[in-house]
């Protein structure tokens, strides 16, 4: 998971007054259904916003085969102490909008690997008492689930080195909560999705030993320095924003941090 700016959305003309439209059926009683081709306009921006991977999980994905996620759900939300019908009054309000693939977005069991998930109708919150019935403000709301336009929230997520899986960063008990749900909730630890994280991280640290023997040999022969300069560059390419995983990325590389190694951290502050 990385940050992504959703200000940065261009709107097709006439959308905003295509959106309020529909909001307003809505608020009248009407399904956020039948006016689903409003937010399907916004998919290709919405994609181009992180070079067409998943908000979630950072896999690449045919646009075909993705949806616009309601990231309050615009339908019946399970996770609410009482009943919850959604929050149909952010159905058509671009801030609620992420772009997720299938595993990330609809519930699903991998009954091979042995794990569920998929975000669906979950919606918790870290205080239940906050949660908005109707229209009005979210802004008191805590939201459990990590969120991909909340600048720091990508930050608590990492993943091991020897297999991929996802893990919790944070230090405080909060922080591990929201983000061991959201590994949960988001299926983050959907087999097949850890088995290409993992030959990502393969890659990345195989790369970062070759560059810090590299670097070492530089540092007595210049004739070396070529050859670092490709590694870390290849190591560049891999924690940028528009690479598969590349949050997950980041995350290794910090922890090949070495005082030997300044570049290591010139890489991740590029
Ligand atoms: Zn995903």
């Amino acid at each position: 998971m990385r940050y992504i700016d959703r200000k940065r959305l261009q709107l097709p003309d006439g959308w905003l007054d295509r959106a309020a439209i529909a909001t307003k059926h809505v608020s009248n009683g009407g399904d956020p259904s039948d006016h689903a081709g409003v937010w399907r306009e916004l998919k290709d921006g919405l994609a181009d916003l992180f070079n067409d991977k998943c908000w979630y999980c950072e896999v690449p994905i045919t646009r075909s085969d993705n949806a616009v996620d309601h990231f309050r759900p615009k339908g019946r939300v399970s996770d609410a102490a009482l009943e919850h019908i959604g929050y149909r009054w952010l159905a058509f309000e671009q801030s609620n909008f992420r772009y997720a693939c299938t595993f990330c977005n609809s519930r699903r069991k991998d009954v091979e690997g042995g794990t569920a998930g998929g975000k669906g109708d979950r919606f918790p919150l870290l205080d239940e008492s906050q949660r908005v019935y109707t229209f009005g403000s979210v802004a008191e709301e805590r939201p459990i689930l990590l969120d991909p336009c909340e600048v720091g929230d990508w930050r608590l997520l990492g993943c091991k080195k020897e297999n991929g899986k996802p893990c919790a960063v944070g230090n405080e008990i909060e922080q591990c909560t929201r983000a061991e749900s959201s590994i949960e909730i988001y299926h983050l630890h959907h087999e097949p999705t850890c088995k290409l994280r993992h030959t990502a991280a393969v890659q990345l640290l195989s790369d970062i030993e070759e560059a810090k023997g590299l670097f070492t040999a530089a540092e007595s022969d210049a004739a070396h320095s070529p050859a670092f300069k490709n590694a870390a560059a290849r190591i560049l390419k891999a924690i940028h924003v528009d690479s598969p995983f590349s949050g997950e990325m980041r995350f290794l590389l910090g922890g090949e941090r070495d005082l030997n190694h300044p570049w290591v951290q010139e890489l991740l502050e590029t």
